[in-house]
């Protein structure tokens, strides 16, 4: 089940979650959490679904059908997240629970348009990443829910381990330009293991939904019972194949392309 956002665009949010998880051989069910009025060059507008909406789809879903994993992308709103975060707990999601939950803590679309509210991040450090079963953020949410500006190996390893003293059990810091034009190096740590994963850097103009799809990917990855450093390699490589064949579309960026 993915709990996030519509794109009217369909290069991300519930739209990319969607393909990635019938493409990788998972049924997805979805909670939405907030339609967004968007294109390739930006997000004009959305609308927030209640609190209550959110967690009311998330019950109808897991009580009937079942989830292998969960993944949170955009949620929009505090009262959001916290509903989500209490959902969780009623249904058994997360960290040291039984089906795994992935965050993807959203903050802005690639043009800089907010999906989340500004006074939204203290509930997302307090409430939902002590949730995570694994957290994925890119360095522009890392810098906005830790405070740390990530420049090196040393400040990725900070970053990482700010999010674990939240009580995420996992984090992924990814992070794209840094170090190298060339390679792109994603952070994975429970504490115990790191883990390095680096990948060619693509040099595209269309990437719009690459960090909805990673996440995607890698919760399809747990619901088919990988580890979660089993998972983030194999959506990792899945991702960069997904950025060499993604295609333009309208005026801005177009989409990963998971379907190469
Ligand atoms: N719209 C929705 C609904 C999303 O969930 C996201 C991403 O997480 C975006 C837009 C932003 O995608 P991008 O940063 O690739 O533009």
């Amino acid at each position: 089940m993915t709990v996030a956002g519509s794109d009217s665009g369909g290069g991300a949010g519930i739209q990319t979650d969607m393909r990635t998880f019938a493409l990788l051989g998972v049924h997805a069910c979805v909670a939405v959490t907030a339609v967004t009025v968007q294109n390739t060059v930006g997000v004009s507008d959305f609308v927030a679904m209640s609190p209550d909406i959110v967690a009311a789809q998330m019950r109808s879903v897991v009580t009937d059908i079942g989830v292998g994993a969960v993944k949170t992308g955009m949620l929009a709103s505090g009262p959001i997240i916290d509903a989500v975060a209490s959902t969780a707990d009623e249904l058994d999601l997360g960290n040291s629970r039984t089906v795994p939950l992935v965050v993807d803590p959203v903050a802005a679309s690639m043009h800089g348009d907010p999906l989340l509210a500004a006074e939204a991040f203290d509930a997302l450090r307090t409430n939902l990443i002590p949730r995570a079963t694994v957290v994925t953020p890119n360095l522009d949410e890392v810098r906005l829910i830790t405070g740390i500006d990530v420049t090196d190996a040393a400040s990725q390893h900070d970053a990482v381990r700010a999010l674990l003293d939240m009580g995420a059990q996992w984090a992924l810091v990814k992070g794209g330009h840094l170090r190298s034009s060339t390679q792109s190096p994603d952070l994975l740590s429970d504490g115990v293991e790191d883990h390095e994963f680096t990948t060619e850097r693509i040099a595209t103009g269309h990437d719009h939904g690459a960090g909805d799809t990673l996440a995607a990917a890698i919760t399809a990855a747990l619901a088919h019972g990988y580890s979660v450093p089993d998972a983030v390699r194999f959506a990792k490589s899945w991702v960069t194949e997904g950025l060499r064949w993604a295609y333009p579309l309208g005026a801005g960026h177009g989409p990963v392309n998971p379907m190469w």
